[in-house]
């Protein structure tokens, strides 16, 4: 069957790579000129990589792993230790970390919060443990349920203290978020605790040895090619075109450089766009139904990603750290953590800025020099003396609209890959799936769009369909790389 994807973020090109693998013939449309959508990456003059987001990813993403294994490139996956490093803005210059040891979870994830002193007493470590019992024993049911209440609400139901949120939550909300407590859903922060409380590794960190274009979204285009599918860039979506049923008729792509727009016509349509895009374009008569007009319920949020190249060492941590400012979230020093970007006597610190909404319309001069402020807190010592770093350039990434902003109330808005419309799928981090807005969430939707059209061939047929979950090249892989000697 051929099937038509537009967008070539990882949901579209794991929607793709799945098809491919269950006999089919997928094309890929992507507006832009570049591969990955969020993951997106470029090469400025100097030839060094920015990227639109600073990315992390965990041992708890099955679906990502898997497919580094199916492309055959898990060696591109640089893992660090089994730490959390957190930022102690009453202490500038220090860091806290939360060790986890090697044994089976969760003692591994309590004997860690149990070892740390620096940030939560005893009295709020008890607090915080019998507050989260509902979560650990009524399990994802009650995680689901407290979609209601914004994380710092929860926690003060749970009667666990403000210092909490503030201290520990603020820098986990946003980075998997970019929205602060007091806006996030429980949901989402019961969700990755739970993940990390019931897998061993489900906390340890990765991150690629270099760009996502090249070297995690190019082998999944050839791995898509080389099986007969397509990806084109530079092919934006312009209008979805109807049968008098209401079923597709055919994607109408916007003709470039004074070209002739062109209609594409397949068996089945796929919108891996975000759901800002994909809201503009739904066309009239599906905008009468619920299951489209329930995406008025999501929106993207804005984040910032900035890189910061200096004249010296700032760190030689090999990690993500969690900053706890109140205007940065997660950063790292890519000049340790990546492979390509090494530097051995120069720092390039990729941060990401969160909450943006108030700075994202601001020049990226304000920007740096507002994220400069913050980074001479960090690194007291690196900024003042005889010898104080100095920044040699910049980049700045603004996403006006990133992930589903994951406020309160969001899960009910976020709709399955099958659609009332019988030969049009949605995928992208934004559909419903059980890893939130990531990576991982993407390339489970894009599985899961494969799986439904699939699906829907058999129920067409009534003959049986191939099925991601029987193909021998998708079997679930468990859990990630067991040694932390996986960094190299
Ligand atoms: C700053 C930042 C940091 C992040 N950090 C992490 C992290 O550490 N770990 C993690 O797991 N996740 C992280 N994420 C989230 C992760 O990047 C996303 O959840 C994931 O990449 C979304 O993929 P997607 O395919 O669903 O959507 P997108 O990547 O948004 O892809 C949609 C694609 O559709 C294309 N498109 C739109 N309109 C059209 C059209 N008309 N025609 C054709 N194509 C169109 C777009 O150009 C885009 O390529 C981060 C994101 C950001 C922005």
């Amino acid at each position: 069957m051929r099937v038509v994807i537009a967008g070539a973020g990882l949901a579209g090109l794991s929607c793709a790579k799945y098809l491919t693998d269950l006999g089919h013939t997928p094309i890929v449309l992507e507006r832009r000129d570049v591969l990955g959508g969020l993951v997106a990456a470029w090469k400025d003059s100097d030839g060094d990589w920015y990227e639109t987001g600073l990315h992390a990813f965990f041992g708890a993403y099955p679906n990502m792993l898997q497919l580094f294994k199916e492309l055959g490139i898990e060696d591109r996956l640089q893992w660090k230790e089994h730490t959390l490093i957190f930022n102690q803005p009453d202490k500038p210059g220090t860091l806290s970390r939360f060790d986890v040891p090697d044994i089976p979870a969760p003692f591994n994830i309590i004997t860690s919060i149990l070892r740390n002193n620096d940030m939560l007493t005893w009295e709020q470590k008890i607090r915080f443990a019998i507050g989260l019992l509902p979560a650990i024993v009524r399990g994802q049911k009650y995680v689901e349920e407290m979609d209601k209440y914004n994380f710092s609400d929860w926690l003060k139901r749970r009667g666990v203290g403000e210092r909490v949120a503030s201290d520990v939550f603020m820098a986990a909300s946003k980075a998997l978020t970019f929205i602060n407590p007091d806006e996030v859903s429980s949901t989402i922060l019961l969700t990755a605790l739970n993940r990390f409380l019931q897998e061993r590794y489900g906390s340890k960190i990765a991150f690629l040895d270099g760009s996502p274009t090249e070297r995690l979204c190019q082998p999944i285009v050839d791995y898509i090619t080389e099986r007969g599918g397509q990806v084109r860039l530079n092919a934006p979506l312009k209008e979805i075109l109807l049968n008098p049923d209401g079923t597709v008729k055919g994607f109408l792509l916007r003709g470039l450089n004074e070209e002739q727009d062109q209609e594409m016509t397949a068996d089945f349509y796929v919108s891996a766009m975000s759901v800002d895009p994909l809201k503009v374009m739904l066309p009239e008569p599906w905008k009468q139904m619920e299951f489209f007009q329930q995406l008025e319920g999501l929106e993207g949020v804005p984040v910032i990603n900035l890189h910061l190249w200096f004249d010296q060492k700032l760190t030689d941590i090999d990690h993500l750290l969690f900053s706890r400012s109140p205007l940065l979230s997660v950063y790292a020093d890519m000049s340790n953590t990546c492979r390509e970007y090494a530097n051995p006597s120069r720092s390039m610190l990729e941060l990401v800025l969160a909450p943006a909404k108030d700075w994202i319309s601001k020049s990226d001069e304000e920007i740096v020099r507002a994220t400069m402020a913050e980074l001479e807190k960090l690194f007291p010592d690196h900024f003042k003396g005889d010898n104080p770093a100095k920044l040699l350039k910049s980049h700045v990434v603004k996403t006006p609209r990133s992930v589903y902003k994951a406020t309160p109330g969001r899960q009910q808005y976020r709709p399955p890959q099958k659609t009332p419309v019988a030969n049009f799928f949605l995928s992208g981090s934004y559909t419903m799936q059980r890893y939130l807005g990531s990576m991982e969430g993407a390339v489970l939707s894009g599985k899961l769009t494969a799986q439904a059209i699939s699906d829907s061939l058999r129920g067409d047929k009534g003959a049986i369909a191939p099925s991601v979950a029987n193909s021998s090249n998708l079997q679930t892989l468990t859990r990630p790389p067991a040694t932390n000697a996986a960094t190299a």
